[in-house]
């Protein structure tokens, strides 16, 4: 009996069409787009199938590499979407919290606070020569709160753009 028979008889996978050779079983995320010319060689029209994905199962030889009976695992690929459904609504809880914290959709957020309170902490520096113990840490901290306000700002901006 030669190896390759041997092989296929000690599994209980289909036998390859090709060649009769073993096959394993495999699965994969498929993504896919309808093609050009989708039922006749030849001409363009449009698909009745629509762009979409898909969890695959099938059987490749282990001697040819022909894969065959490839299906659609609706299973894996229902629970993989229920997956990403609660990942991505855990995902939106956190960044509502942030937001809240942050003042968003709010009269004064935090970065139209902040910038009042580096106006007039400007003011009294810069008018009334603002010199008490520490005034220098309350000068390097107008800069800061400069800073902070165009970080949080472009965060923001970011996030306005994914919703
Ligand atoms: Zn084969």
């Amino acid at each position: 009996m030669s190896e390759l028979k041997e092989k296929a008889q000690s599994s209980d996978t289909q036998k390859c069409i090709k060649c009769g050779g073993r096959t394993a079983l495999v699965s994969g995320y498929w993504n896919y787009d309808p093609d050009q010319e989708p039922y006749t060689d030849g001409i363009e029209e449009s698909s009745e199938v629509g762009r979409g994905d898909a969890y695959m199962n099938g059987f490749i030889c282990d001697d040819c590499n022909t894969i065959q009976d490839v299906f659609v695992d609706e299973e894996n690929y229902k629970s993989r979407l229920s997956e990403l459904e609660s990942e991505l609504a855990a995902v939106k809880e956190e960044r509502d919290k942030y937001r809240e914290a942050l003042g968003c959709g709010e009269a004064w957020p935090i970065t139209d606070v902040l910038q009042k309170l580096v106006e007039s902490t400007n003011y009294l520096l810069d008018v009334y020569n603002y010199d008490r113990v520490g005034w220098e840490e309350v000068s390097y901290c107008t800069k800061l709160g400069v800073q902070y306000i165009e970080k949080i700002n472009a965060v923001l901006a970011e996030q306005a753009l994914k919703q």
